[in-house]
């Protein structure tokens, strides 16, 4: 999907997803701006606004009059982190491409060093966070069970505490664009990809202004919907749980009868337990039709094939790159 008018190349192009980051975004703009420049004159910096209800908006229109290098993406509404972000990666037109939050969480300081690793051949350099600050003890313990289930149940392999903090090669980039995918877990497609791929650890601050807008109930929507886009054991659990439940009931008939052929008194409580069995085994056949309604829902999506968001502005003042391009290596 092609929105900007001409999409002219560039050496590096940075995407930043912004959701009510006013309080903020002038200063990780001051940290950002300097560390680029060292770098290369050729570079873009794509702040996507997913449907910001501050001011930021104002705020991007504001950096990309002063600096044509600035390029806005306006949503229509909030999609989500990741829809931004791959809002952002599709408009970018970088020969590499780094996505970064604009909280200052993933450090600007450290661009120099994931661009060396590019030169030295890198496709993907995955920044890695050493510390998690940020996490409370109850977000830590839940992304660390979604890492161990996810690993167990996918084929895909993630490292746990890798953010949406990379680096990518344009081959990367335009291998991600034929991804059609409504709800695409950047995390998990990148390494599935198979580009060389180096890891960098970093020590991941505190958000200095603004709020989290991750809240519990979007942090498991997007765990869920990882894995039911990454696994499709879910479609055979059931089966063997139903396996298991089958054989259980021919035995316990068995040993009803049994009791039934040698005891009065214990038919009734077998009867009992039958009914038990019975709540039970209706529970495992609904459960199992929920995790089939995940699964039918995913594709329900699919086959709908709606967009993954809309854009509804592009702010670009630029009348195209700096006059006398100092290019990256490679
Ligand atoms: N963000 C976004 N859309 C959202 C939520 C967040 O574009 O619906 C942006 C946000 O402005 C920030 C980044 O995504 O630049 C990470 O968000 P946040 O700091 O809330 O997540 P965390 O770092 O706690 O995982
Ligand atoms: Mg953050």
């Amino acid at each position: 999907m092609e929105f900007r008018e001409s999409k002219k190349e560039c050496e590096l192009s940075v995407v930043v997803p912004v959701f009510n980051e006013e309080s903020g975004l002038n200063h990780f703009f001051n940290e950002l701006l300097p560390m680029l420049e060292r770098e290369t004159s050729q570079f873009e910096i794509v702040f996507v606004n997913d449907g910001s209800y501050d001011n930021s908006l104002e705020l991007i229109r504001e950096l990309a009059r002063k600096d044509h290098r600035i390029i806005g993406v306006e949503l229509s509404r909030n999609f989500g982190h990741q829809k931004a972000l791959l809002c952002g990666i599709r408009q970018a037109c970088g020969r590499v491409v780094i996505t970064l939050d604009a909280d200052l969480q993933h450090p600007p300081e450290l661009i120099p060093q994931m661009i060396r690793e590019w030169e030295e051949g890198a496709d993907v350099v995955q920044m890695v966070r050493k510390n998690s600050a940020s996490e409370n003890f109850f977000d830590k313990h839940l992304s660390s069970c979604f890492y161990r289930a996810f690993n167990i149940v996918s084929n895909v392999k993630l490292i746990p505490a890798c953010p949406d903090f990379r680096l990518l090669d344009r081959s990367c980039v335009d291998a991600l664009g034929e991804y059609k995918e409504n709800n695409l877990f950047l995390r998990a497609v990148i390494p599935q990809m198979g580009f060389k791929q180096v890891y960098l650890n970093f020590n991941c601050p505190e958000r200095k202004t603004g709020t989290r807008s991750y809240s519990i109930v979007k942090s498991l929507r997007m765990a869920l919907d990882a894995f039911f886009s990454h696994s499709n054991l879910g479609l055979y659990v059931p089966f063997f749980i139903g396996a298991a439940c089958f054989i259980a009931l021919i035995l316990s008939f068995l040993f009803f009868f049994y009791l039934y052929c040698t005891s009065a008194f214990r038919v009734k409580f077998g009867l009992a337990a039958f009914a038990i069995m019975e709540i039970l085994q209706a529970g495992v056949v609904l459960m199992s039709l929920g995790i089939f309604g995940w699964y039918i829902a995913r594709i329900f999506e699919a086959a709908k094939a709606r967009p993954s968001f809309h854009v509804r502005s592009v702010i670009s003042f630029s009348p195209g790159m700096e006059s006398v391009p100092r290019k990256l290596k490679k």
